[in-house]
């Protein structure tokens, strides 16, 4: 690594760089890396600080390393120069765990996107944790394989996201989360050290299973730097249904009764609340409603490894049984694709900006009681005002999203904020819910954690972070406060 040295010590007669590019973790980092390596003022400040936020980028530079030895570099400099850094996958979190200040780094895996690997026999990929999500699918596609991991974002976020935030998404009820999809994994520590457990096999019960340290840890614990992930056989069969239910209670009843049915081979049951249905099949949405309006449920019912002959006769059972009211089946890949665009197309919801985001998680048995509590909660709060609570979610793994629009009419501040974040989730403290099911705690949460998480269980969470990063600068304030 090149000498490392204050700017106070800098001969005189060299000239000084302004602002940022004269910081010397700025000046060690393009040394270090070479000056491309280091975006610093319009460069890193004109870069968004996420999908679906208006901000940009607040950080003194943006470090973009090309290996693990480049990022071991970067940690060891910031480890010297006490200085806080956040890692960058694809920025599409969501609870703004991302977010850097203006005295932070933030380290961008954007040029570590290689597929190192594929064996077929092993069912095993290589990858470096910057590799998008839908690029991966598609090269496990290409090989007759299945990376099962799926989510709304899976063009732009990086596999080193999703297990930083242990993703979920919509196949979790058949696969498990993104940290059931890792088999291995290579880190580089806050002090540089490069931690390489980058475990091929299925079963490995060598003493710690250390790689689980780093999932859903939102990069406080280390920089994920390369991963191998765990591939499934393509499936040959499959089908995808949206069903009308009219009630809730139907709804648990259909789960069991269509799981059970299709001999485990459910692999996603989302459901869409009447409001978010026909928010995303009226116009100016683009999609059609493939079933009336008129429910106050719909699911999208997708099975992988059974074909529509066994889904039609399911089907058949839970219309005998007057579990549900209608189906669609798709008969071909378009149609397929447009189911899944209407549940993907949660955008729509942002016509009633500003909108707030929840990822709840709870039981099944409580859920109709607390969606209830949580709306009367909401109206109570918000007197007159032009409340909607769109709902839907990955409800066969018990995880429910609000997105949340209190109208125009009233003031968009940390208030408005705290009021409905407090109607969310102070119900889910006496039913021991979560109040994140996927998307993580970051900065937007951090409040609440106490309602999921006891104090013996935070107090250890804290002796985690402070063992592998003593000096408290990877994501420094995210979660909870060290
Ligand atoms: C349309 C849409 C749909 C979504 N659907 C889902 C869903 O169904 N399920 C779900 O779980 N999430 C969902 N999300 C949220 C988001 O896509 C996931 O959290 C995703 O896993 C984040 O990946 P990313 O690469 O964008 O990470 P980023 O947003 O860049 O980072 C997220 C966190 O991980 C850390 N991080 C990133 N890369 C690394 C690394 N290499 N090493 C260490 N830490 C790192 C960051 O510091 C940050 O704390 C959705 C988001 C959108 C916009």
């Amino acid at each position: 690594m090149a000498e490392m040295r204050s700017t106070s010590q800098t001969s005189k007669h060299q000239r000084q760089p302004a602002g940022a590019d004269a910081d010397p973790v700025v000046v060690a980092l393009r040394l270090e890396l070479g000056a491309s390596a280091v975006l610093t003022g319009a460069d890193a400040q004109g870069r968004s600080a996420g999908i679906w936020r208006n901000d940009s980028v607040q950080a003194k530079a943006i470090v973009r390393p090309t290996s693990t030895a480049e990022v071991a570099s970067v940690m060891r400099i910031c480890t010297t120069f006490d200085q806080p850094i956040v890692a960058h996958g694809g920025l599409t979190g969501l609870v703004a765990s991302g977010i850097t200040n203006p005295d932070e780094i933030a380290l961008s895996l954007e040029r570590m996107t290689a597929i190192e690997e594929v064996h077929e026999l092993d069912r095993t990929m290589v990858v470096q944790s910057g590799a998008i999500l839908q690029v991966v699918q598609e090269t496990a596609e290409q090989h007759g394989l299945m990376f099962p991991l799926d989510l709304g974002a899976r063009g732009s976020c990086t596999i080193g996201g999703n297990l930083s935030t242990n993703a979920g998404g919509n196949r979790v009820v058949r696969y498990g989360m993104a940290r059931d999809m890792v088999l291995g994994l290579e880190v580089v520590l806050a002090d540089g050290t490069v931690l390489s457990s980058m475990n091929r096999m299925i079963k490995n019960n060598a003493g710690f299973d250390l790689k689980q340290l780093f999932v859903g840890t939102e990069g406080s614990l280390g920089i994920i730097t390369r991963a191998v992930l765990r591939l499934r056989e393509a499936p040959a069969k499959r089908a995808t249904m949206l069903v009308g239910i009219e009630s809730f209670d139907k709804l648990g009843k259909f789960l069991k009764q269509f799981d059970g049915s299709t001999g485990g081979t459910l692999s996603a049951f989302e459901v869409l609340w009447n409001n978010f249905y026909t928010l995303v099949t009226s116009e100016p949405a683009t999609q059609q409603p493939p079933l009336a309006q008129d429910m106050p449920y719909y699911v999208l019912v997708e099975t992988i490894g059974s074909d529509n002959a066994a889904a039609e006769e399911a089907l058949a059972e839970a219309l005998e049984q007057s579990l549900i009211v209608d189906a669609v089946l798709v008969q071909n890949e378009a149609q397929r694709q447009n189911l899944w665009a209407i549940r993907d197309d949660v955008e729509q919801c942002f016509r009633y900006a500003p909108v707030y985001t929840f990822d709840v998680s709870l039981r099944l048995s409580c859920m109709e009681a607390y969606v209830d509590e949580v709306n009367a909660r909401l109206k109570k709060a918000f007197v007159n005002a032009d409340i909607r609570n769109f709902t839907f979610g990955h409800l066969g793994d018990g995880n429910l999203h609000f997105l949340v629009s209190v109208g125009a009419g009233v003031e968009e501040c940390a208030a408005t904020r705290e009021g409905v974040e407090r109607c969310v989730y102070e119900p889910l403290a006496a039913i021991e819910g979560s109040i994140s099911g996927e998307h993580g705690i970051g900065l937007e949460k951090k409040p609440w954690l106490s309602i999921s998480r006891t104090p013996i269980e935070i107090a250890l969470m804290r002796q985690l972070k402070l063992t592998l990063d003593p000096k408290g600068l990877l994501n420094r304030g995210k979660i909870f406060d060290v």
